[in-house]
């Protein structure tokens, strides 16, 4: 039985949540939290890093931050997670979809300044598979038309773009620890990246149920209040020592994951020279975490083939996302700017392949066998 993930555990989760449990704090912003906050500042680095309940939870607070009203337009790929749009649509904003890059699956840089508008508040691109969007493009759009960039760092921890982290260059960045993820705080979790000085007081304030109770905690102010809108968008301490044993293995995770993604790769470089199927493409500039090891077959057909082809060897292959365009909310809360060339094609063609921290060679060999099989 070959699982399509398994959440990665390193050994000293449990020592850390047993220290938390013998103290006299759960609740978030304990010392685990603290340390993992540091470690990612001083890492990336950024100005300011905050954990959060989720990704979801951390785009919420960005699309806060950056003040989204009723009417505000934010561009960003369909071929994402629900939460990417859902955090701007609960702020009243429009969602312009623009298509992909069939090479990458990230939001076509080429296609977005002709969805800008008036209106247009902010671009979030995503970085699909850890793989980096061309940040210098976007980030020139930005510039040129006073746009905030808010990055779906989501699946990119580790990964960089011209030597910078992903999440660390757009003015927010926004990564999940949920346990599919490479790094996970015990199931679920995210973490927040203020890139952007003017955004780090407020962030606190949003984040600790619009109250200035940081800055309380650090002797600032005398009592706290309530200053600001906000909600309670802080994982507790329980978390935050689970995460302190991914972090403290940062290195042997990622490590681990790319020689399960090279294997793989060189396993089925055959089949791809046959064209038989297509493998990711890296660009040159960017660094990836091997997030992912997805492949894409020629057809929707023959995706659901390999897939049930797959199942009773025990081998499980997922496919992913609906683009949000064409999903029922996708439609009432936004709308596809240009022609849709590659989304839903590429979409419906592209099958990801079990990978998890730990994955034994042999295990990988068996899902290369499998598919040398299904395409013999
Ligand atoms: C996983 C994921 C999210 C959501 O993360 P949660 O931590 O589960 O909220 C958002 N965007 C993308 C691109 C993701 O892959």
């Amino acid at each position: 039985m070959i699982p399509f993930n398994k959440p990665p555990v390193t050994g000293n989760e449990s020592q850390f949540i047993q220290q938390v449990l013998a103290s006299d704090k759960m609740s978030g912003d304990g010392p685990f939290g603290k340390r993992c906050q540091e470690w990612f500042e001083k890492n990336l680095p950024t100005k300011k890093a905050l954990l959060t309940p989720s990704c979801t939870a951390a785009l919420e607070l960005a699309a806060i931050l950056i003040d989204i009203k009723p009417g505000d337009e934010v561009i960003m790929p369909s071929y994402t997670f629900v939460s990417t749009a859902n955090a701007f649509v609960l702020r009243g904003a429009k969602i312009v979809f623009v298509d992909i890059r069939s090479d990458t699956m990230n939001i076509d840089e080429k296609l977005i300044e002709a969805a800008i508008t008036t209106r247009t508040k902010a671009i979030v691109p995503v970085h699909y598979a850890g793989v980096g969007c061309d940040m210098d493009v976007i980030m020139q759009l930005a510039d040129k038309y006073n746009l905030f960039v808010i990055e779906d760092a989501a699946q990119g921890m580790m990964s960089s773009y011209n030597g910078k982290a992903l999440g660390t260059i757009g003015h927010i960045g926004a990564f999940s620890f949920h346990e599919t993820k490479n790094y996970t705080s015990g199931g679920e979790g995210g973490l927040l990246l203020i890139n952007d000085e003017q955004f780090k007081h407020r962030a606190e304030v949003i984040r600790e149920k619009g109250t200035n109770r940081s800055q309380f905690f650090r002797g600032m102010v005398d009592k706290y209040q309530w200053v600001d809108i906000g909600s309670s968008y802080l994982p507790s301490e329980l978390q935050a020592a689970y995460l302190w044993a991914q972090l403290e293995s940062a290195e042997l995770i990622n490590s681990n994951r790319l020689s399960t993604w090279n294997r793989y790769y060189h396993g089925l470089k055959d089949l791809a020279k046959a064209e038989k199927i297509e493998l990711a493409s890296i660009p040159e500039n960017c660094i990836h975490n091997a997030h992912m090891f997805y492949l894409k077959v020629a057809n929707l057909d023959e995706r659901t083939a390999l897939i049930d082809y797959l199942k009773p060897k025990g081998i499980m292959a997922v496919f992913h996302y609906v683009p949000l365009h064409s999903a029922k909310a996708g439609k009432d809360f936004g709308f596809f700017h240009g022609d849709d060339e590659y989304t839903t094609k590429e979409s419906e063609r592209l099958v990801r392949l079990p990978i998890w921290f730990g994955m034994s060679e042999d295990e990988v060999d068996s899902v290369i066998d499998a598919l040398k099989e299904f395409y013999l």
